[in-house]
């Protein structure tokens, strides 16, 4: 790692961090309420370790197996790392989601609770869980139906999945805060503490409206080589 992509890494992290600092103030919100989780999917090892140097613990990945293929490394040299699944999860990838990550934002539907719930009661290991909403109405996106939302959050709670709250990716090219807004207070609603969504075109703005957890790429990264 050289002296620049370690100044570089560090500069990225502290513009993030104190943008979140400015947004919750204004919001009336105390900043550490909120963790920031750098999406590192696509980047290797090698473009996440200075910012690890920097001091950043909490990462995020969309798919199980590229997760598989870094991470162990990165987690045995620093153990308190703090690792989310933000992508769309298999029912036949729960065993290793729940083994390697700490948290999974993308609980859809209920296959998958009580895939989870089975994974979970197996390794002993309780990750926490958001149920992602398809705040939209997207037909390709994942995420349950808001109409769906009481049954698969009843079905969690008497499977025993620890759910803390919701999460969404809102629909790309409209103004996000509307469908914030809707996902706050369907946490609300439903007494749920933490509210993910936010990523790096719009954090700023999710906070504003209440997020717990804002999910940032390519602010901290820089941009992807290919779509993922
Ligand atoms: C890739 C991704 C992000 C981060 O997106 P950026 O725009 O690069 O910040 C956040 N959430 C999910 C679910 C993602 O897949």
């Amino acid at each position: 790692m050289s002296e620049l992509e370690q100044d570089e890494a560090a500069h990225r992290l502290a513009t993030v961090n104190a943008a979140i600092a400015r947004a919750a103030k204004l919001a009336g919100r105390v900043p550490e309420t909120i963790t920031l989780i750098a999406i590192s999917k696509t980047h290797d090892a090698a473009a996440i370790t200075p910012l690890i140097a920097a001091g950043h613990r909490v990462f995020g990945e969309n798919r199980v197996q590229e997760a598989q293929a870094k991470w162990p490394p990165l987690l045995d040299r620093t153990p308190d790392i703090k690792l989310h699944l933000v992508g769309q999860l298999q029912s036949n990838k729960a065993d290793d989601a729940v083994a390697l990550f700490d948290v999974i934002h993308s609980v859809d539907r209920l296959s998958l609770v009580t895939a989870l719930a089975r994974a979970m009661a197996r390794q002993g290991k309780r990750p926490d869980c958001f149920i992602q909403v398809n705040i939209g109405m997207e037909a390709q996106k994942g995420g349950c139906a808001i109409g769906d939302l009481p049954a698969l959050l009843g079905q969690a709670r008497i499977e025993g999945l620890p759910v803390i709250g919701l999460m969404c990716v809102p629909p790309l090219d409209l103004e996000p805060a509307p469908w914030f807004a809707l996902l706050a207070k369907l946490a609300r609603e439903n007494q749920l503490p933490c509210i993910s969504m936010g990523m790096s075109g719009d954090y700023e703005t999710a906070v504003m409206l209440g997020a717990t957890h804002v999910r940032v790429g390519t602010a901290l990264f820089g941009t992807r080589g290919q779509p993922a």
